[in-house]
């Protein structure tokens, strides 16, 4: 196996790790989160079907996330007509992650998490992954219907839909109740070919033996600590050889602040802010992080002149 950054150490939690098959040139990421997962799902009071529902969201976000080029913020979000109406997930290209889930209580399944088929908790509806670079031009969009038992199954519904490249994702979370979450997850990634024909044929057999090992491959393995990443992929691509390159570190991180709750509240009518405002004050909870945000009557007298 070559690392490509040299004297590089092999990362042991929360990180992307991106690496190259040698002879087919095919592109993966391995993920791992611990802490910062467990930190974003454990701010709210969810249900262990929706915090193991979150988890994996959260992973597929930094996965998918990690397989695209961009500056700003990649965004993962279903929304349905089941218990789970909303699940909104985004990661920046720095491995700030965030997300959350709206939630009816009353309407969770009784049975293990593990078990219930994400139709139950999801419902109908679709799944959204987009990139927003800031600026309306470089805004990418792409939707489809929420189809599948598993949330790997709905991306992988994606994949086929999308056309642009071929792609798998495994993913294994662990965790919930007293013990913390985890959670760990394989992309593999074909890119466009436009090769020679024998070529092609050869690059055809060795996605087929890439998918064949990945199928194969036990996904706990993604999440735990004491399996180093690098030894990892040496023992599943050992026949193809593996190349990793310099891997990026994820964390809990959400984007809120006051400056942008006053920017949405400027943008508000007299009878809007009155209507918001208690004892003299607004408060804003953020619906990623729980954290409470409050303007007062000094800050909105400032706003308002503005
Ligand atoms: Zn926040």
């Amino acid at each position: 196996m070559h690392v490509v950054a040299d004297g590089a150490v092999a990362p042991e939690d929360d990180f992307i790790l991106p690496f190259l098959l040698d002879a087919p040139e095919l592109h993966g990421r391995l993920v791992r989160l611990g802490p910062a997962i467990d930190e974003i799902i454990r701010r709210h009071d969810y249900p262990v079907h929706v915090g193991r529902l979150l988890a994996e969201a959260l992973t597929l976000t930094a996965l998918l996330s990690a397989a695209l080029k961009f500056e700003g913020v990649f965004t993962f979000q279903t929304k349905g007509d089941g218990p789970v109406s909303l699940l909104v997930c985004d990661a920046t290209e720095s491995g700030a992650l965030r997300g959350y889930a709206k939630v009816d209580h009353a309407r969770i399944p009784e049975g293990a998490a593990s078990e219930t088929p994400v139709s139950d908790l999801l419902g109908e509806g679709y799944l959204a992954l987009t990139v927003d670079q800031g600026d309306e031009m470089d805004r990418y969009q792409g939707i489809v219907e929420l189809d599948g038992q598993t949330l790997e199954e709905c991306v992988h519904h994606y994949f086929r839909q999308s056309q642009q490249f071929q792609a798998a994702v495994k993913i294994a979370v662990a965790g919930g109740g007293t013990s913390p979450w985890r959670s760990g997850a394989m992309m593999l990634q074909r890119l466009p070919a436009d090769e020679e024909a024998i070529e092609a044929e050869e690059k055809n057999e060795a996605w087929q033996r890439a998918m064949v090992v990945l199928a194969d491959s036990d996904p706990s393995q993604f999440y735990q600590v004491e399996a180093s990443p690098f030894d990892l992929l040496y023992d599943l691509f050992e026949q193809d050889g593996v190349r990793v390159f310099e891997s990026k570190a994820a964390r809990a991180e959400c984007r809120c602040s006051k400056s942008r709750v006053e920017l949405v509240l400027a943008s508000l009518s007299d009878e809007e802010i009155e209507d918001l405002k208690v004892d003299g004050k607004i408060t804003v909870t953020c619906e990623f992080c729980n954290r409470e945000i409050a303007v007062d009557e000094i800050d909105l007298a400032v706003l308002r002149k503005a």
